[in-house]
């Protein structure tokens, strides 16, 4: 069925993989810099990588993002701001930790302020390692996200 319309000239596809082709080439991610690793972050949107170019904006609302990166350390101290602002976020949502710190407390991990990985306040999608992690790594985790979210059915039947 789907050969003979091929043949004739049409594209055949279903509405989920329409919406999430249509989601990875749109994700506007909420900049959550807390430290050093923000650099980084910022880095990655600046010219010589252009993260734009893979349909990505950041935003400053929470309201308007789909995608949060966790950049640097969180603190005990900041943890409750950071689930609110995550609560914000319409769905479905993704998160990104960068970095040792976001990941599991990274330098601070025996310290009494830090929070040992930001995913003990919000479940995290993908992990990218390194203190910082650099531009390119951070690309790499964003495009391994856009295959999460192609692979991933978003639609409830
Ligand atoms: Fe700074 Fe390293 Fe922690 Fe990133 S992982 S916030 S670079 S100490």
């Amino acid at each position: 069925m789907n050969k003979d319309l091929q043949d004739q000239g049409f594209l055949v596809t279903s509405t989920a993989d329409i919406i999430n082709w249509a989601r990875t080439g749109s994700l506007h991610w909420m900049t959550f810099g807390l430290a050093c690793c923000a650099v980084e972050m910022m880095h990655t949107s600046m010219p010589r990588y252009d993260l734009e170019r893979f349909g990505t904006a950041p935003r400053a609302s929470p309201r308007q993002s789909d995608l949060i990166i966790v950049a640097g350390t969180l603190t005990n101290k900041m943890a409750p701001a950071f689930r609110k602002i995550y609560d914000q976020m319409p769905e479905p949502r993704y998160v990104i930790s960068m970095g040792s710190c976001a990941n599991g407390g990274g330098y601070y991990h025996f310290g009494y302020s830090v929070v040992r990985g930001c995913d003990r306040i919000v479940p995290v999608d993908v992990y990218v390692p390194g203190c910082p992690p650099t531009a390119e790594a951070l690309l790499y985790g964003i495009l391994q996200l856009q295959r999460k979210i192609r692979r991933t059915g978003t639609i409830v039947r």
